[in-house]
């Protein structure tokens, strides 16, 4: 019942002409497929991928947005901007946005209702520190992040999200969660979804994996029952790689 998305975050790599090269080498590799595709260039290529994949099955998402829709706030991006350019996502509360941008789950919360108000669909992400998951605290940590980003939504906008449990350590180490383990942690976040908003949002809400996805390595995650998908970095930059990920899912 749930389509499997698979989203490539680009994080901070690709020009807007790379940017361009790489969605037009990724369009003929991908024409045949029922996934839902996504590409998360950085703000300066955003226009150029829209452009690209004008009339194709590839969505554009950024990689972040400001809570606030406009106002006096230098270097900051909100969505209305971004909605108009032609974006359809948006990836929120990535790990690397909490180590080194001060991003918090309060300001989760505030940024995933602000996509919302400007037609966004948020990717939040979650996930336990190496730190954390050796102390086991693996599960009280997501639930923390999915409490506290995700609360004051609506069971129709909790059925439109997309939530990654992304383990931080697995991110641009090459060292994956087991599927088991990913299946556990993401079984765990949709049953507390439940909990929070009922049975069946929770049942259409999907759940990507992230950490170190490949090629060789996504039809294990996608064995998974509650595994809807991936969030997808380094392998998101080579065409040839998103693309076998994308048809082997
Ligand atoms: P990775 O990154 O696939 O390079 O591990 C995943 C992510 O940061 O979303």
């Amino acid at each position: 019942m749930r389509q499997v998305i698979i989203a490539g975050n680009w994080k901070m790599y690709k020009t807007a002409g790379e940017a361009r090269r790489l969605v037009e080498d990724l369009k003929p590799l991908v024409g045949a497929t029922q996934v839902e595709i996504v590409v998360c260039p950085p703000f300066t290529a955003l226009a150029a991928a829209v452009n690209a994949a004008s009339g194709t099955n590839i969505s554009v998402g950024a990689q972040d947005l400001f809570w606030e829709d406009e106002g006096p706030y230098t270097g900051e991006v909100s969505g209305p901007m971004l909605k108009d350019l032609g974006c359809r996502f948006c990836i929120i509360g990535h790990s690397e946005r909490r180590q080194y941008f001060g991003e918090t789950d309060a300001s989760v919360r505030k940024k995933v209702q602000a996509a919302f108000r400007s037609d966004l669909i948020p990717i939040v992400c979650v996930g336990e520190t190496l730190a954390e998951r050796e102390d086991g605290k693996t599960l009280e940590v997501c639930r923390r992040q999915v409490e506290e980003g995700l609360g004051g939504l609506t069971p129709e906008k909790i059925a439109r999200l997309v939530v990654a449990y992304e383990p931080v350590w697995a991110i641009g180490t090459g060292k994956t969660a087991t599927p088991q383990d990913a299946q556990e942690v993401i079984g765990f976040i949709r049953e507390l979804l439940g909990k929070m908003y009922g049975k069946d949002p929770a049942q259409r809400c999907r759940i990507q994996y992230g950490g170190s996805v490949k090629p060789e390595n996504i039809a294990s995650f996608m064995e998974q029952p509650d595994i809807d998908g991936a969030l997808v970095g380094g392998a998101s930059l080579d065409p040839i790689s998103f693309a076998a990920i994308v048809n082997t899912a």
